[in-house]
């Protein structure tokens, strides 16, 4: 587990490592170059590479160890629904969630087929969120079998925004994030803010919340003077996130107040 820099949460937690590409919106996966990075310098959960979906049990005891109810990205490292993955081991991730309600979870999957298929599996209790990433023409598809599954919270993440999408049917949808491609590798596939815009309005339309991370790169940017991709700034993100001088970051996934921190904080 680790603090999280990425903007939509507070945590990260990684009961499984590795994966491999699915889509075209994996080919600069961020996931890759730090993991890649984690095994030159020898991090152990890391030292088998990218390309080994690992399966770390020591780390389902983190959850219940954290005092502070909290928001928790679920294997920004990984895809819990990766075909390597064993259905137990995915049972025992989701008990995890299903016994620490005080925390809020944010599941993000590219395999929707498989999220549908062992949907039934699972118990989805009100403190998880599961979301697709839907950055293409191609992958809106998913957005369907999303609608399909167990979860009681469901939420698009379309990062990085590749191409301009058609109308977006947000029905059965909580929460919509947009974002631009950043990264090594990243540069090539620059978001526009035309098609930030028509989904900012298909969430208005639909009413349903919205929330734009990042441009990616400066240069993608169409405002020079935009604060927030400077480091230094509260709001700093990569790029910069304003879209004609105003943030947008309406997040409905919060943690339930009802729920005080614990007394202590277990080794
Ligand atoms: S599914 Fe996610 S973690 Fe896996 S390769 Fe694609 S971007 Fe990377």
């Amino acid at each position: 587990m680790s603090e999280s820099t990425i903007e939509w949460t507070e945590k990260t937690w990684n009961p499984t490592t590795g994966c491999t590409v699915i889509s075209k919106e994996c080919d600069n996966c961020y996931a890759k170059i730090l993991t890649d990075s984690l095994q030159m310098k020898g991090s152990g959960k890391y030292l088998q590479g990218f390309d080994v979906f690992a399966e770390h049990p020591n780390a389902l005891k983190e959850p219940f160890k954290w005092k502070k109810p909290t928001l928790v990205f679920v294997n920004s490292m990984s895809d819990l629904f990766h075909k390597d993955m064993k259905l137990e081991f995915l049972q025992q991730i989701f008990q995890v969630m299903n016994e620490t309600p005080r925390h809020t979870y944010q599941v993000l999957t590219k395999r929707d087929a498989i999220l549908l298929e062992l949907s039934p599996e699972l118990t989805w209790t009100e403190n998880i969120w599961m979301g697709v990433s839907v950055g293409s023409c191609v992958s809106i598809r998913k957005i369907d079998r999303l609608r399909k599954c167990g979860a009681k919270n469901k939420f698009l993440s379309v990062e990085p925004l590749i191409e301009e999408l058609p109308d977006l049917n947000l029905e059965g949808i909580d929460w919509v994030i947009v974002g631009g491609e950043n990264g090594r590798g990243s540069g090539i596939r620059p978001i526009k803010k035309d098609w930030i815009l028509k989904i900012k309005k298909n969430c208005e339309d639909q009413n349903v919340p919205f929330f734009f991370k990042q441009w990616g790169l400066s240069r993608f940017n169409p405002d020079p003077s935009d604060p927030t991709q400077y480091k230094g700034h509260p709001d700093y993100a990569k790029g910069g996130c304003q879209i004609n001088g105003k943030m947008y970051r309406e997040n409905p996934c919060v943690v339930d107040p009802h729920f005080g921190e614990l007394p202590f904080e277990w080794d």
